[in-house]
């Protein structure tokens, strides 16, 4: 059963912030749209 969720977040896109393009690679525990440093602006 955790396979099948890891595999589901591999397949997920890279997710890039919708602020300035960069690529998100910190997800603990934020779920934003925006790079760390967007969100601290
Ligand atoms: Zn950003």
């Amino acid at each position: 059963m955790l396979e099948n969720v890891v595999e589901f977040f591999k397949n997920l896109p890279d997710k890039v912030c919708v602020q300035c393009g960069e690529k998100i690679e910190e997800q603990s525990e934020c779920y934003s749209s925006t790079c760390e440093k967007c969100n601290s602006l």
